[in-house]
């Protein structure tokens, strides 16, 4: 496994597979890797015959100073892991590396980043559209891989590829959890042991929220429920609870007549803020 430190070793690296045809799969990360983002690796050395993984947490995407100073870092862990699922490339730029100059630049997405995750984080996916945008030019991957769990970013990241008209297939991989539930995300790490615990509410409350909707039930009843249950448990403050089209990202009332709807919430437990979504159709 090479590690590649600057656009020009991509480069230098990549342009000889591209030239004898390889097809080149591409799983971009902030690090601190767990079962997700392997799946995601896996997925990748499926159906590309060579893998190459970038970790940088990218500065221009968090909106909260806090979250991106105790963003976790555990390179040594990350390369082992990478190395064991037989990654070929690893990308490890420096943030002077990717922001040379300051970006002036301002990606807006329409209705897609005014909800949801965009509307409580404002800027993020600007900076994610930016990053993305310049991994992509620098990789120039036949496929990129991104998780379902943050499906937002999945809407945002297919509709950049296709209005920049990024050569590149965007591929969903579907969210890896816990035994009890919870999505794995790196900010698991920073939950104190009770709050792990209390985490589960998450998942529990879309599963509930999907049968009572399935069984015909309100939405607005539904999640007057689910807000309860947060309520009770002083450890979490739900941001959000939505019902949305999974492409669109609209809101929903119910789901008579809808085709592909999922949840979407994001709730701080303790003093982290963690994100998940269910498909309900
Ligand atoms: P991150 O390092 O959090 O920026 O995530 C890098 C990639 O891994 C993104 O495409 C995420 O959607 C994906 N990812 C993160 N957590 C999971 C998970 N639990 N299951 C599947 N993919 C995930």
């Amino acid at each position: 496994m090479d590690i590649l430190r600057t656009k020009n070793e991509v480069k230098s690296a990549l342009d000889i597979l591209r030239k004898s045809q390889k097809t080149i799969g591409f799983v971009p990360t902030m690090g601190a890797l767990h079962q997700g983002h392997l799946s995601l690796v896996k997925n990748a050395k499926l159906s590309s015959e060579v893998v190459i993984v970038s970790i940088f947490v990218n500065p221009t995407q968090f909106n909260n100073k806090e979250d991106f100073e105790k963003y976790p870092i555990t390179l040594e862990e990350d390369l082992k892991l990478l190395e064991e699922n037989g990654v070929d490339f690893v990308f490890l730029p420096s943030v002077s590396e990717m922001y040379p100059a300051e970006t002036l630049l301002k990606m807006d997405f329409g209705d897609l980043d005014k909800t949801l995750e965009g509307a409580f984080r404002p800027g993020h996916f600007n900076g994610v559209g930016v990053v993305v945008s310049k991994l992509l030019n620098i990789v120039k991957p036949s496929k990129a891989y991104f998780g379902q769990k943050d499906l937002q970013q999945v809407a945002i990241i297919k509709r950049l590829v296709s209005d920049l008209s990024f050569d590149v297939e965007i591929i969903t991989v579907p969210t890896v959890r816990e035994n009890d539930g919870l999505a794995m995300s790196s900010r698991n790490i920073r939950l104190s042991k009770e709050d792990r615990l209390t985490a589960t509410i998450l998942y529990k409350c879309m599963l509930f929220a999907k049968d009572e909707l399935l069984a015909g039930e309100d939405w607005f009843e539904i999640r007057e429920k689910i807000t309860k249950r947060f309520h009770d448990e002083p450890q979490a403050r739900l941001e959000y609870f939505e019902l949305v089209h999974t492409d669109t990202l609209i809101k929903l009332k119910g789901i008579k007549n809808q085709k592909k709807v999922s949840i979407c919430t994001a709730a701080y437990i303790g003093e982290v803020r963690l994100i998940d979504n269910l498909e309900i159709i």
